[in-house]
C-alpha cells in the first residue's frame, strides 16, 4: 500500500475538507518537502471568498511556507535531505516574450500553486529544482514561511531605484506594506513612514522598529510628511494598501522627480491625475511578486537579523483547522498580520 498524507482542499468558497491522499514521489528534478509552516495571506481569503477572478475550486492552498527536504529526485544533486527549504510557487511557460526577457515573474501564463495549480496545503509536497530556495540554517521554520512576503518587499524595493539616503513613505501597515518599510531601512533609505487607518498595524509596525507612523484618518499626507520629514519632503513612495485615496494623495505630494511604486490591489480602478505625474516628472512603477534572486536576498537578509519578524505573527492553527484559520481572519479583519498553519 503507497503511503499517504492529509491534504487541505478548499472544495468551494468557504469550506475547505481535510483529506488522506497518496504521497507524492520526487522523479527527475523534483524535491520533496515536508510542510512544516504556512503562512495565510490576503489573496487567500480572496479565494475562501469566491473573489479571486482566476481560481477555480477544488483548489489546495498555499503559497508562503517552509519544509524539510525529505527526499529528492535520482539526478537531483547538491540538495541536503533533512535541511530546511522553501520554493518559489511560480509555474512559468519559458517561451512567452516577458520569459524569454528573463521576467518570468510576469509570464503571460503565469499560474500560481495555490491558486491556478495546486498549493502546499498537505504533509508533502513536490517542488522542481529551479524554484527550490535552501534556507539558512540560523531560520526558524516560522521565518522560513515568511521568506515569500520579504521577497515582495525584495523585488518591490528594486522597482524604486537607488533608495539609499532617501525619505520614504509606504501607504499600508499590514504585511506587505511592513515588509516593503523594514525592507527600505535594510537598504539604507532616510527616514520611512508608514501610514494606514488601523491603528492594530500601526502599533505592529513600530514594535517592527518603523518609528514613523501616521494614522492617515486622523492625519494628512502633507501634514505628517511636515512632521516627518521636515522641508526634504519624500523622493520615494509604495502603495500597499490598494487605497485610492492613498494613491492620489501620494502622487500630489511626492517630490519631483520621484518614484512611485505601485503593489496594492485595488478592488476598481483607481482616479490618479497623470497631469501631476507628467509635469512633476514622477517615475511610476508597477511591481508583482518576486524572481528567484529576490526569494535568495530575502532569506538571507532574515538570516543576517535585518528584520524584525515576530511582532508579525498573529496566530496559529493546526492544519486540521484550517477552516478555523480563515475564518479568523474573516472575522477579525482589523486585528491580523500572518496567521500561520503549523503541521
Ligand atoms: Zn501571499
Ligand atoms: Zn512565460
Amino acid at each position: 500500500m503507497k503511503a499517504s498524507m492529509r491534504q487541505a482542499v478548499m472544495v468551494r468558497p468557504g469550506r475547505i475538507e481535510i483529506r488522506e491522499v497518496a504521497r507524492p514521489e520526487p522523479k527527475e528534478g523534483e524535491i520533496l518537502l515536508n510542510i512544516k509552516r504556512i503562512g495565510v495571506c490576503g489573496s487567500d481569503i480572496h479565494v475562501w471568498h469566491g473573489k479571486h477572478p482566476f481560481t477555480k475550486y477544488p483548489v489546495v492552498q498555499g503559497h508562503e511556507f517552509s519544509g524539510m527536504v525529505e527526499s529528492v529526485g535520482s539526478d537531483v544533486k547538491d540538495v541536503n535531505v533533512g535541511s530546511l527549504a522553501t520554493a518559489r510557487p511560480q509555474r512559468v511557460c519559458g517561451g512567452c516574450g516577458p520569459c524569454r526577457r528573463g521576467d518570468y515573474h510576469i509570464c503571460e501564463n503565469l499560474k500560481v500553486e495555490g491558486f491556478q495549480a495546486p498549493g502546499c496545503a498537505q504533509d508533502y509536497f513536490l517542488t522542481t529544482t529551479d524554484r527550490f530556495i535552501p534556507l539558512p540554517s540560523n531560520l526558524t521554520v516560522e521565518q522560513g514561511a515568511m521568506v515569500e512576503p520579504f521577497a515582495v518587499g525584495a523585488h518591490s524595493t528594486t522597482r524604486a531605484g537607488e533608495i539609499k539616503g532617501k525619505n520614504v513613505v509606504v501607504f499600508g501597515a499590514g504585511m506587505i506594506g511592513n515588509v516593503v518599510a523594514q525592507f527600505c531601512k535594510a537598504r539604507g533609505a532616510g527616514r520611512v513612514m508608514i501610514t494606514d487607518i488601523n491603528e492594530y498595524r500601526l502599533k505592529v509596525a513600530q514594535q517592527c522598529g518603523l518609528e514613523y507612523i501616521s494614522n492617515a484618518e486622523q492625519e494628512k499626507l502633507a501634514d505628517a510628511a511636515k512632521r516627518i520629514f521636515g522641508a526634504d519632503g519624500f523622493q520615494i513612495a509604495f502603495e500597499a494598501a490598494g487605497a485610492a485615496s492613498a494613491l492620489a494623495a501620494g502622487i500630489r505630494e511626492i517630490e519631483k522627480g520621484g518614484t512611485f511604486v505601485v503593489l496594492g490591489v485595488f478592488s476598481s480602478p483607481p482616479t490618479v491625475d497623470m497631469a501631476v505625474v507628467g509635469e512633476h516628472e514622477i517615475n511610476l512603477a508597477g511591481s508583482l511578486m518576486y524572481q528567484h534572486r529576490d526569494y535568495l536576498e530575502a532569506a538571507r537578509l532574515l538570516a543576517d537579523g535585518a528584520f524584525v519578524t515576530a511582532p508579525l505573527v498573529t496566530r496559529h492553527f493546526k492544519l486540521e483547522y484550517y477552516e478555523d484559520a480563515y475564518r479568523f481572519i474573516d472575522e477579525n479583519p482589523r486585528d491580523v498580520m500572518k496567521v500561520m498553519i503549523d503541521f
